[in-house]
């Protein structure tokens, strides 16, 4: 039934509702394109068994009566959430075959509420990386390709498989995390809404850890209703994690479709870089144009240390990953390739597990951290990031919200920027802040380039306020009317 995997996550929950279709259908049928999309390589780890069994169980408890918010929706998770039983290896040669015994806390709320899982989805290795090529299972294609033909296109990183399955309607939403844009910028890259919450909102109890003060799991999904049902059920306070937030988790689905009259947009003059193709530039001003017409107030402000958020964030997140992935021994996860002596062995190990990028970062994490230059760069970096969020504070007693582009372009072609770690960095220019000061960012297809390619409208708001974001999202998506879905080709 192809037509099952066209629906919204919104659409899919009330066909299962009103028994219109079963789990087992829908989720068979997300099963058949998961297979014919190999060619994609969204997927590292199909578990269509697995899937058959949670979809028979959520099929029996909608029938007793005991249908949770999700149950018996289909959905994709990044290879970086722990699964219990299930292979998981942040698409990193040194997991190896590592197979949790536990659940992370992210998708055992998401099954607690009857998601089904399809697999585990492609990403950078370690969540490192901004184009999917850092993966040891090697790139994920986007589905989308510039009218006319040419190269193939990166969906963006690290949550590029997630990205792919939803833009390809592998599945109806997926898990991702976003250290410095992981979430946002895929989802710019293929026309979907993807959103990192406030730092906290989402426990990271058993998602493998990158930077830890800067990661933060959100939904990547084909509407801003979707993202918000997704992060409902993703959200809540987790007492294993010590940074998650004991608040309260909203309806995030009852701010959608709320009005955004009377709020006051600000429109950063910072963020308007040199060098960005024109059409972002006009997007940008389309975007403003119909938060105006919603009734919004567009103010401009000021965010003065900008442009040191992208060297301070490639800082702090390499610190962070060097002392994180230290963990990698050979001793106690995956890879062991044994050497003369205990040195040796985890020296060869470390060599031959991770991946280049991984090993950059952890060469620069050391470096930063070390007596001689702590001072001179991981110190003065958080101290750049103080500065960030104060920016943000600043701009926060004037306005509601930010809008601003992802990306800085539209998807590139696989091995564009494989070479160059700077212009790959360079991607994250306007995602990195919103890290670095906690914030949340909420990313929306609101037009296309002109090869034909989606890109992507940011939002940024208040700590814990996503609801305002879900309400902007929801209007901007019913002004921009982004009906783009990449053609089938695989
Ligand atoms: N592209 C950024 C990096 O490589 C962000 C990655 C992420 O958000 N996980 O660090």
């Amino acid at each position: 039934m192809a037509g099952l995997t066209d629906l919204t996550l919104k659409a899919a929950l009330d066909g299962l509702a009103a028994k219109a279709f079963s789990s087992e259908e829908i989720t068979r049928a997300h099963l058949e394109a998961v297979e014919a999309a190999r060619p994609l390589n969204a997927f590292v780890l199909e578990t269509p068994e697995r899937a058959l069994d949670m979809a028979r169980a959520a099929d029996a408890r909608r029938a007793r009566g005991e249908a949770g918010p999700l149950e018996g929706a289909p959905i994709g998770i990044k290879d970086l959430f722990c699964t219990e039983g299930v292979r998981t290896t942040a698409c990193s040669d040194i997991l190896a075959d590592f197979t949790p015994t536990y659940e992370s806390t992210v998708t055992a709320n998401l099954f607690r509420d009857g998601a089904v899982m399809l697999g585990k989805l492609n990403m950078d290795q370690f969540a490192m990386g901004s184009s999917n090529e850092t993966s040891s299972f090697g790139p994920v294609v986007n589905p989308w390709r510039r009218a006319g033909g040419g190269p193939d296109l990166t969906p963006g990183g690290s949550s590029g498989g997630s990205a792919a399955a939803v833009a390809a309607r592998l599945c109806l939403g997926a898990t991702a995390t976003d250290t410095g844009g992981s979430i946002r910028q895929p989802a710019a890259f293929t026309g979907t809404v993807g959103i990192k919450p406030t730092y906290g909102r989402c426990s990271r109890w058993g998602i493998v850890a990158f930077a830890s003060s800067l990661d933060q799991a959100g939904p990547i999904a084909r509407t801003v209703e979707d993202a918000a049902i997704l992060l409902t059920s993703m959200a809540g306070h987790d007492p294993r994690d010590s940074t998650s937030l004991p608040v309260e988790t909203p309806d995030f689905a009852g701010f959608v479709g709320k009005s955004v009259k009377g709020l006051r947009i600000g429109v950063p003059k910072e963020y308007r870089v040199d060098g960005m193709p024109a059409e972002i530039d006009a997007l940008w001003e389309q975007g403003i144009a119909w938060l105006k017409d919603a009734g919004c107030e567009i103010v401009e402000v000021a965010l003065p240390h900008t442009r040191y958020a992208l060297p301070a964030y490639y800082i702090v997140a390499p610190a962070e990953a060097s002392s994180n992935l230290a963990r990698y021994d050979g001793m106690r996860y995956g890879l062991r390739v044994e050497g003369a002596n205990l040195l040796e062995t985890y020296e060869q190990t470390r060599a031959r597990g991770f991946g280049e990028e991984v090993k950059r970062r952890i060469l620069i994490g050391a470096y930063v951290l070390s007596a001689g230059y702590y001072d001179a760069y991981y110190l003065k970096a958080l101290k750049v990031r103080r500065r960030i969020a104060e920016d943000f504070d600043r701009a926060f007693e004037k306005v509601d919200a930010l809008l601003t582009p992802t990306a800085p372009s539209a998807a590139f072609a696989l091995g564009e920027n494989a070479s160059d770690p700077v212009a790959m960095y360079l991607n994250d220019i306007f995602t990195v802040t919103v890290n670095l000061a906690g914030l949340p960012g909420m990313s929306l297809p609101a037009g296309v380039d002109a090869a034909g390619l989606p890109l992507g409208l940011q939002l940024i708001g208040r700590a814990l306020d996503e609801g305002t974001l879900f309400s902007l999202g929801g209007a901007l998506e019913k002004a921009a009317d982004f009906r783009g879905r990449p053609e089938r080709w695989w």
